[in-house]
């Protein structure tokens, strides 16, 4: 999968592409492009923003120069036509819809996705109709810039791209994947501070840890997120006796 990320700011994104993605960029499975959308400035001081028609605090993003970057990149004009080529064009803004799990899921499936940062007030909004760009945020609060969303949004499906993870399978038992809020996890020593690794998780029976997991899963599921517990069990009825036997334990 291909990543293009438009921002101001592309000395930020060193912060992604170490570690696992950095190591999947390598293998080729990933590949990362930040473009400083500054380079396509026409102005000869390279000025990317400006006062907003109208009045009011702050400045805007120009639309010349983020044309630029994405006419660079052959960018497909409309909506449509993207589709057509499994690419997706995202601007991160606290405008648009929040990004869960099921959306990650989905952008893991396109060839190609490219990003739009914006800074100060955001951009003109002639960029968003003429590429008709989607809006995407990362929660309910308003960041300084897009990049750090970016990020979010970068981690999280690059994570899905079959090969990125050293274990395959390995996103599908984490939280909100499997529907539920992962259970408690231990590693060495056995003790530490008085604290004892559960026991079960030392026996080996894989049945027993398996349910053990389960009922802590629903448990912290239903004291946090109670929400997330509801859909898990509308959406899933295939439960095994004992699986079942766990759940009215927990629910009553
Ligand atoms: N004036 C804009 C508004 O009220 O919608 C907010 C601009 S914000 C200060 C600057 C930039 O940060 C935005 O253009 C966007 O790219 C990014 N940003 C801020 N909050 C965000 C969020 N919750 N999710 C995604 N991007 C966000």
């Amino acid at each position: 999968m291909k990543m293009h990320v438009l921002t101001l700011f592309p000395e930020m994104f060193t912060a992604v592409t170490g570690s696992i993605l950095g190591r999947a960029q390598e293998k080729g499975i990933l590949e990362f492009q930040f473009i400083n959308i500054r380079d396509f400035s026409k102005d000869k001081h390279k000025k990317a923003d400006d006062y907003t028609f109208g009045g009011g605090p702050g400045l805007l993003m120009l639309a010349e120069p983020i044309f630029g970057a994405l006419s660079h990149l052959g960018m497909e004009k409309s909506k449509a036509e993207r589709e057509h080529v499994h690419k997706k064009l995202l601007y991160m803004s606290p405008r648009g819809k929040v990004l869960n799990q099921k959306k990650i899921e989905t952008l893991a499936q396109e060839e190609e996705i490219t990003i739009l940062c914006g800074h100060y007030e955001g951009v003109d909004q002639r960029v968003l109709d003429y590429w008709e760009m989607e809006e995407v945020s990362i929660g309910d609060y308003v960041l300084t810039g897009g990049e750090l969303a970016a990020m979010v949004l970068m981690d999280s499906v690059a994570r899905l791209v079959p090969g990125v993870l050293p274990r395959e399978g390995s996103a599908m038992e984490e939280s909100i994947y499997s529907g539920l809020l992962e259970y408690p996890q231990y590693t060495k020593p056995r003790e530490f501070c008085g604290m004892e690794v559960p026991e079960v998780l030392l026996g080996g029976n894989h049945k027993q840890i398996y349910l053990w997991r389960f009922e802590k899963a629903l448990r912290l599921t239903k004291a946090v997120r109670p929400d997330l517990l509801e859909a898990f069990l509308r959406n899933r009825e295939d439960f095994t006796k004992d699986e079942r036997k766990v759940l009215e334990k927990v629910l009553k």
